[in-house]
Parts: structure tokens; C-alpha cells; sequence
């Protein structure tokens, strides 16, 4: 038994202890960092007083790499070099990438062989190849030294927010960015989750809430189901390719248009043109939003000085179609969660794009209630994202807080001639387990390959290959009498597991599937069979593991103790103490778990009269000068 630890009359044994815990939006267009201060959700700015980071990483001549605004502002001087929207590109092969001729950086595939797994894809830089995992990274650090610096200490850990509808791979991805930015990584949250958590409705009455977040590229549509402080979502739509940009580049067009009917010749617009006008249709959009008429004034290269007004109206009808285009995803969503429009308790608003009043009107009119806007929609997912990091880092363990969320892409398993049987339909929630019997094709059968998948199509072509594997020692039948059940589960972090087994002898195999980006199908198989034969030595690796941690906790306690309460003992007493912690300090350098377990039961039995001593004093003091009626026993 380890030494008992008596605390202060009136004293917490332990004192509550502030850990610091963050949580990021990581965003295709901003991303920002906030943490709990008192209670509070805040947003944490940087020394320029700037919440918003623009997700852009600039590598420089020297070595140097930039991030955020500076970065932003070289984007099209230096195109090659300065990576905007890398989100895009998470978990990501060249085969997913299919405007390529529309984006300005040199993709490579680190995977040569082409077509054999999904090679993740890299940018060629200045400063070499880099990949979107160390590109993320890159604004992952920032973002964390802003922490630090800004709280004054070491972070516990970091929740980050990801869309809800990112596969494995992209989630593996983000996770993987963290570990490099040096980020414990508490937990991925869905970012419709995190909203719906900073505005509270964790503490709202049971329903069901919409979360419509157009941002910078990118419109998600999410519907959340809410009952008893649990999240599940419904269902996802939207649209990769639309967000405050496209009302950007209508403006800008609309600029070409005046300067051509004004001017009569036409004008060629340089690249610096083109950015001048586009970052002044950025503030012009942004600028209506709380104005009627915006003026926008300067200067092109060749000297023509442009001077023209847009007023609310006018950019109204320009991009009313950009609005008008988010409804039919959140139809979508609607029929696959299979609601009607009286079933929508709330509408939350999410990302910059929605501070457009017309944005915000034709959400009202579709759900026929007025949509939840009075936090800042472009900080909203960072704010959830810290409520859930401090619930998550034990600042609060009196009130927990359970996600649930859903699988993004169905889950099934190839059978006879290419097709994808599917076992785990889409937007199933989490956990979930789901089993399937399945037989042999040929008499006398005795092996069958598995073959898990991930994806919405019947073909496996065109499905995310996740693993494979096979389930040996099936007893010789006819093609056809083999029972083989086949289970998949997901766990509440969205990890895959799935189990084969053949029924009449109980022969079992089971894997737990990784996501496939990065890997070949080769390495996943061979990973997965060495899998199956390592049960035996990760016991033992754990359990010396254990063994390890309980000898250096029951050292440190020891320690602690004695500094305390030392001279309690005669250095005749000291002796076999101080003896017993020498032996298991030197032992742990030792791989013998049974050994340390021992001499970790021996140094216990040598501090047993310590601790009676220990627990002696503390009593009469704690009675000191007291009734005894006034103690509390
Ligand atoms: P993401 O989620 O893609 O990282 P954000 O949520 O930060 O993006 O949204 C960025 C978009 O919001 C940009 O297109 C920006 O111009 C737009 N935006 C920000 N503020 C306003 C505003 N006041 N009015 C209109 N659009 C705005
Ligand atoms: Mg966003």
C-alpha cells in the first residue's frame, strides 16, 4: 500500500489546478485561437491586436517562414511560395485535386506509382517539398505561440475543429499537423458541433438545430440533433466551391464592366491589377454590409484611374444567385435527416460570409425563423472549440459535456466482381457496430479476403480503399454454406474496427483500420497482419509500461513525504527507505516488469511505519485545541 497523504484540516487534498487548454478553428480562409478565462470563451489576439489569422504560409528565401496577413498580402506576387486554403488539400491525393488548372502551386505526388494507393499529395516550394500536414503545421505554431505567449504557460492541450463531413484521412491529417505544431491534441470536434456549443445550446432544451456556415471558399450545412446534452449530427451538405469569395469576384467583374463601358478600349489588367481590384472588391462587399452605397477609387498600372459606386441594391442582384445557390444543399440535408421545416428549433449562423444582410434574410425566409446572430460569426467556432477543450482538459468535471457525432462516407466491404457491399450507411451515429453475414464463393473455400471500404459509390473503384485483410481456416463446404459474420464498429473518435468471423468453428480475425492516406495497400496489409501475431508482446510492453509508472509515482510521493515529514524518522529508520528507492530507481532502467513490481511491493513495506507516523501527527494536529464534537471524522 502506498503512503496515505493527509491534507490540512479544511483543505481540498488537492487544489483546484487551472489547466490551460485551447481550441483552434483551423479555417480554409482564417483560422483563430481562443481558450476559457474566468469563465469566459475569448478569442486571443495577437500583439496587433488581429483575432483572425489568415490561413496563408509564405516560405521565404532565407529560410524564413511567414504566416498570416504578411503572407496573405504576397499571395499573387510570389504565388508558387505563399500556399493559401491548404485545408483543401488535407489528406488529399493528386487524384482528389480536380481544378488543378485553376490553382497556382506545383503539385507532386509522393507517390510516384500512380493509381496503386492514394500517394498524398505535396507542393513544390522554395524551401522544398511540403506537404499540406507541415503547411497546416505551420499555422497550427503560430497560433499556439500566440497561446502561450498570451496565457503565460505550457498548454495542456488543444481541441481543433474540422468540417463534419472530413473523411478519416482528412481528420488523420489535421491530427498529424497538430502533432508536428507540438499540440497535444485533446480532440477533434466538428466545427457545426462547436458552434452549436459556444451559443450554448448544450443547456438549451431538446431540438434540432441548423448550422449554416459559409466562409471564406467553402458552404457546410449541418443539422444537429440535441437531446440531454448530447450532439448528433443529422446530416452535412454544401458546397466546396462557394463562399465570400465568389461575391468578391462578382464585384470585380462588375469593376471590369464599368471601367470597359466608361473607358470604350479595352484595358489589360496586370496581375497587379487584378489583385488591387479584388482586394478592393473584398472591402467593398464587406463594407455593404453595414453601408448602402460603397465608392471604390484607384489607380491601375497603365494610370487609368478608376472612380465608380456600387450600392446595396446593385450588389444584391449581382449575387443574389450566389445566395439563392445555398439553398439546395440545405434542402438536401433536410430530406436526408428527413425533417420538415416545423422540426427546426434554431438556425445558427457561422463564418464571415454570413454578416451579408441578404445572406441572412434568405436563411430566414427558407426556415421561417430568425437565425441566431449575436456572436461573431467568424469566431463562433473557435469559442465552442474552448469551451470543449476545458471540459476536456478537467477544468470542469462537474458538468461533461458528450459529442456524438457521424460517419461522413458509408463503410462497407468489396464482394464478387468489384461491387461494395455497405455495412455502415452514411451519417450512422457514433458509436455504432453493425454485422453482416457473408458466404463463400467457390466449394471448398477455406480463406476469404476482406476488403473494407469507404465511400457512397457501388463500384470499388471508385471507393477509398481502407484495408484489407483475410480470415484463414474456414472448414472446406459448399460454395455458399459458410456463415461469415462480419462485424464493423466505430468508436466515439471515429475509429474503425471490423471483425471476421466464421461461424461453425468460431475462427475470428479482426483488425483495427487506419486511414490508408500515405500508405500503400501493402503496407496497410502488412501492418494489419502483424497486427493479428503482436497481441502477446503489446500486453507485455503494457504491462511494463504499468509497472513502470507505479514505481515512479510511489518514488515521488516517497520523496515529497520526506521532505515534509522527515524528521519524524531517526536515520536509522531512513536507512532501508532510502535503500529500497535506490534499488527501484535502478531497476527502472530495466525492461523486467516483474522485478520492479517487486521492489516497488518493497519499498511500500519499508515506508509502512513512516506512513503510520505521518498519519499520527496529522490527526493530532488537525485536533489540536478542538472539542472533539467539532471535528468532523
Ligand atoms: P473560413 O471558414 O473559410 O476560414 P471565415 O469564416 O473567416 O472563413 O470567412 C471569411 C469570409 O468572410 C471572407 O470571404 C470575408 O470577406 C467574409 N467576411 C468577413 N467579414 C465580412 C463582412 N463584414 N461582410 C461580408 N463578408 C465578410
Ligand atoms: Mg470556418
Amino acid at each position: 500500500m502506498a503512503l496515505l497523504q493527509i491534507s490540512e484540516p479544511g483543505m481540498s487534498a488537492e487544489p483546484h489546478q487551472h489547466k490551460l487548454a485551447i481550441g483552434i478553428d483551423l479555417g480554409t480562409t482564417n483560422s483563430l485561437v481562443a481558450t476559457v478565462r474566468s469563465g469566459m470563451s475569448t478569442v486571443l489576439q495577437d500583439p496587433h491586436g488581429h483575432a483572425l489569422l489568415p490561413s496563408v504560409v509564405r516560405y521565404m528565401q532565407d529560410d524564413q517562414i511567414i504566416v498570416g496577413h504578411q503572407a496573405e498580402s504576397k499571395q499573387n506576387e510570389d504565388p508558387i511560395n505563399t500556399i493559401a486554403s491548404v485545408k483543401r488539400f488535407m489528406g488529399r491525393s493528386l487524384k482528389d485535386i480536380t481544378n488543378r488548372a485553376h490553382i497556382p502551386y506545383r503539385f507532386v505526388s509522393n507517390n510516384e506509382s500512380e493509381g496503386v494507393s492514394q500517394g498524398m499529395l505535396q507542393l513544390e516550394t522554395r524551401a522544398g517539398l511540403k506537404s499540406p500536414v507541415e503547411i497546416s503545421a505551420e499555422i497550427l505554431k503560430t497560433l499556439k505561440l500566440r497561446a502561450e505567449k498570451v496565457l503565460g504557460g505550457e498548454l495542456t492541450g488543444a481541441v481543433i475543429t474540422v468540417p463534419a463531413y472530413f473523411d478519416d484521412a482528412q481528420r488523420q491529417a489535421t491530427k498529424d499537423a497538430a502533432q508536428l505544431a507540438g499540440l497535444h491534441v485533446l480532440r477533434l470536434l466538428n466545427e457545426p458541433t462547436a458552434a452549436a456549443v459556444a451559443y450554448g445550446l448544450d443547456n438549451a432544451s431538446e431540438g434540432v438545430y441548423v448550422i449554416y456556415d459559409l466562409g471564406g471558399g467553402t458552404f457546410d450545412v449541418s443539422i444537429l440533433h440535441l437531446s440531454k446534452g448530447i450532439f448528433e449530427v443529422l446530416a452535412t451538405n454544401g458546397d466546396s466551391a462557394l463562399g465570400g469569395d465568389d461575391f468578391d469576384h462578382r464585384i470585380y467583374c462588375w469593376i471590369l464592366d464599368q471601367i470597359l463601358e466608361s473607358n470604350q478600349t479595352k484595358h489589360l489588367l496586370n496581375e497587379e491589377d487584378t489583385r488591387l481590384l479584388l482586394t478592393k472588391a473584398r472591402q467593398v462587399k464587406e463594407w455593404l454590409t453595414d453601408n448602402y452605397e460603397a465608392q471604390i477609387t484607384c489607380k491601375l498600372s497603365n494610370g487609368y484611374a478608376v472612380d465608380v459606386t456600387l450600392s446595396t441594391d446593385e450588389f444584391i442582384e449581382l449575387t443574389q444567385n450566389l445566395v439563392n445557390k445555398t439553398l439546395s444543399p440545405m434542402r438536401k440535408a433536410m430530406r436526408d435527416a428527413s425533417l420538415d421545416l416545423e422540426d427546426i428549433k434554431g438556425v445558427v449562423m457561422v463564418g464571415g460570409a454570413t454578416r451579408m444582410p441578404h445572406v441572412r434574410h434568405a436563411v430566414q425566409e427558407f426556415f421561417e425563423q430568425e437565425p441566431l446572430t449575436n456572436l461573431d460569426p467568424d469566431k463562433v467556432v473557435a469559442l465552442g472549440a474552448a469551451i470543449q477543450a476545458n471540459v476536456l482538459a478537467g477544468n470542469r468535471s462537474d458538468e461533461d459535456l458528450l459529442l456524438l457525432d457521424v460517419t461522413p462516407l458509408s463503410l462497407g466491404l468489396e464482394t464478387m466482381g468489384g461491387l461494395v457491399e455497405k455495412v455502415v450507411p452514411r451519417n450512422s451515429t457514433l458509436p455504432v457496430a453493425r454485422a453482416q453475414d457473408f458466404t463463400t464463393f467457390k466449394d471448398g473455400q477455406t480463406a476469404m479476403s476482406i476488403h473494407v471500404l469507404q465511400g457512397e459509390r457501388d463500384l470499388v473503384s471508385a471507393c477509398r480503399s481502407l484495408a484489407q485483410f483475410e480470415l484463414c481456416g474456414i472448414p472446406a463446404m459448399t460454395a455458399g454454406a459458410a456463415r461469415i459474420r462480419v462485424t464493423f464498429q466505430v468508436d466515439a473518435d471515429g475509429l474503425l474496427s471490423v471483425t471476421a468471423r466464421e461461424e461453425t468453428k468460431g475462427i475470428e480475425a479482426n483488425i483495427t483500420v487506419k486511414p490508408s492516406y500515405g500508405l500503400s495497400d501493402d503496407e496497410i496489409t502488412n501492418m494489419l497482419k502483424s497486427s493479428f501475431g503482436s497481441a502477446e508482446t503489446d500486453k507485455q510492453a503494457r504491462a511494463l509500461v504499468e509497472a513502470k509508472v507505479d514505481a515512479m509515482s510511489l518514488v515521488s510521493a516517497i520523496n515529497i513525504a520526506l521532505e515534509q515529514d522527515g524528521h519524524l524518522l531517526s536515520t536509522e529508520e531512513k536507512g532501508p527507505i532510502n535503500s529500497a528507492i535506490t534499488r527501484l530507481e535502478d531497476l527502472l532502467n530495466n525492461e523486467d516488469n516483474h522485478a520492479i513490481h517487486d521492489a516497488t511491493e518493497a519499498l511500500n513495506t519499508a515506508t509502512e511505519q513512516f506512513a503510520a507516523k505521518r498519519m499520527d501527527v496529522s490527526v493530532s494536529r488537525a485536533l489540536a485545541g478542538k472539542n472533539i464534537n467539532e471535528v468532523n471524522l
